[in-house]
C-alpha cells in the first residue's frame, strides 16, 4: 500500500526537494496534500502533476488560486489533519508551521519535520502531543537525522554526548567586525548548502546552530551540557554520537536533503533505490574540524542560553530572531543588528513556567515589537 504525504511548504527548498525524491518512489508514496505560502504557479504545476485530494494556498489575498483550493492560514492544520494522509512533511519556515505540526501529531500522524522552529518555541507541547496520540516526530534536519540513524535502537541513556558539526558558514574565518558590517548579498552566499532565505541567513550568524542544539534537546532528551557543536566546513560528517562507553559513530554523506528527507518518510525501513547521490570518501577528502568562535557570532550563544533557561525564553529567541532577520534581508538592519535585536528581547522575558500554546504566542509577538520597535 502507498504512504500518503502532505507536503506543508512545497514550494520552499525542502519541499521542492521533497517532490524530487518522491517522484522516484511514486509506487511507494502518493501526495495527497500539498500547501503554498504564496507561489500559486509552482503550487499548480505540483498539483497538475502530483494530483493531490487536497491544495491550500496560505496568503491572504489568495492571488492565482484556482477554485478548488483552499485559502487562508487554516490550509496548514487542514492538510496536516486529513484522514487521507499518513506522513506530514512539515517544510514550512518559522513559528508559522506550529500549529500544524501540534495538530498533525495530536491526530497521530508522522509528521517528518524539517520546521524545527517548532521544536525551539513548543518543544514540551511536541511531546505532550505525542505522549497523548500516538503521533511521532521524525526529523528532516540533516543533523538531527546523522543522530538519530546513529542512535539506533538505543536510548538516550547509552548516549554521552551529541556531536552536532556546522559548517561555519560564510563568515568563518573572518573577524568580528567585518561579520557585523556583512552585507546581505554575502550573507545569502553560503559554502555548502543551498536552503531557504531565512535558514540560510540563520547558517551566517549561527543561529540555526543554536536552534539545531534546543531541537536535539527535545527530540533525543539529552541535557544541554551533553550537546557540543563543532565547526566541520566541509559539511560530509552530518553530526555524531558518543556513547557511554566512548565509542562515537558518525553518519557521513555528501551535502543534499535527499537522504535525510527520503529517511523521514522510511525510519526505520531503508530503501534500495533511493536515487540519492553516492558518497566518494576520496572525493570528499580531507575532513577537517574547528571549534566554534561563540565570541563572533554572538547569536549562538544567546540562543543556548535561551535553551538552557526554557519557559518562554526559546520562544523569544525564535521570534526575535525571525524579525531581525526579515528586517537585515529588507536593508533596515546591519548583519550584527541581527543578534543585538534577539539579545534585547531575551532581556525582557518574564519567567515562567510550563508555557501554553498561547503564552508562547504572546511572548512571539512581544519579541517581534521589540525588534521592530528598536529599528
Ligand atoms: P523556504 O523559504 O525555501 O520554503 C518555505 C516554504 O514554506 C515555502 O513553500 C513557503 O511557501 C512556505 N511558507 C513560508 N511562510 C509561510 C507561512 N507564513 N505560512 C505558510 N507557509 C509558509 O525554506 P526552506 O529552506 O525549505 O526551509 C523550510 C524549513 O526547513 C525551515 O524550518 C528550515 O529551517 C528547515 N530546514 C531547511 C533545510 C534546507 O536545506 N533548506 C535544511 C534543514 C532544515
Ligand atoms: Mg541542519
Amino acid at each position: 500500500m502507498t504512504r500518503r504525504v502532505a507536503i506543508l511548504g512545497s514550494t520552499g527548498s525542502i519541499g521542492t526537494t521533497a517532490l524530487r525524491v518522491l517522484s522516484r518512489q511514486r509506487e511507494r508514496f502518493s501526495v495527497t496534500a500539498l500547501t503554498a505560502n504564496v507561489n500559486a504557479k509552482l503550487l499548480g504545476e505540483q498539483a497538475d502533476s502530483w494530483l493531490p485530494s487536497y491544495v491550500g494556498l496560505v496568503s491572504p489575498n489568495g492571488s492565482g488560486s484556482r477554485p478548488e483550493w483552499k485559502n487562508g492560514v487554516g490550509a496548514l492544520v487542514d492538510a496536516a489533519t486529513r484522514t487521507d494522509v499518513d506522513i506530514v512533511l512539515n517544510a514550512v519556515v518559522g513559528v508559522a508551521g506550529m500549529d500544524a505540526t501540534l495538530a498533525a501529531l495530536s491526530a497521530g500522524k508522522r509528521v517528518a519535520l524539517a520546521n524545527k522552529e517548532t521544536l525551539v518555541v513548543a518543544g514540551e507541547l511536541v511531546a505532550a502531543a505525542c505522549a497523548t496520540s500516538g503521533g511521532e516526530i521524525v526529523p528532516v534536519d540533516s543533523e538531527h537525522s546523522a543522530i538519530l540513524q546513529c542512535i539506533g535502537a538505543r536510548g538516550a541513556k547509552d548516549v554521552r554526548r551529541l556531536i552536532i558539526t556546522a559548517s561555519g558558514g560564510p563568515f568563518r574565518q573572518w573577524g568580528a567586525d567585518r561579520i557585523g558590517a556583512a552585507t546581505r548579498e554575502e550573507a545569502l552566499n553560503h559554502p555548502t548548502w543551498s536552503m531557504g532565505r531565512k535558514i540560510t541567513v540563520d547558517s551566517a550568524t549561527l543561529a540555526n546552530k543554536a536552534l539545531e542544539v534546543i531541537e536535539a534537546h527535545f527530540l533525543f532528551g539529552l541535557p544541554y551540557d551533553a550537546i557540543e557543536v563543532v565547526v566541520h566546513p566541509q559539511s560530509i560528517v552530518h553530526s555524531m554520537v558518543e556513547f557511554v562507553d566512548g565509542s562515537v559513530l558518525a553518519q557521513v554523506g555528501v551535502p543534499s536533503m535527499e537522504l535525510p528527507i527520503l529517511y523521514a518518510l522510511t525510519h526505520p525501513e531503508r530503501l534500495a533505490d533511493s536515487g540519492v547521490p553516492r558518497f566518494d570518501p576520496v572525493a570528499a577528502s580531507p575532513l577537517t574540524f574547528e571549534p566554534v568562535r561563540l565570541d563572533a557570532f554572538p547569536a549562538l550563544q544567546l540562543g543556548i542560553e535561551a535553551g538552557r533557561a526554557g519557559g518562554l525564553a526559546p520562544a523569544t529567541f525564535n521570534a526575535a530572531n525571525e524579525a531581525a532577520v526579515a528586517l537585515f534581508l529588507d536593508g533596515k538592519i546591519s548583519f550584527a543588528g541581527i543578534a543585538h535585536g534577539i539579545a534585547r528581547a531575551l532581556a525582557l522575558v518574564p519567567p515562567m513556567a510550563s508555557p501554553t500554546r498561547d503564552d508562547l504566542m504572546d511572548a512571539d509577538r512581544r519579541a517581534r515589537a521589540i525588534v521592530k520597535d528598536s529599528v
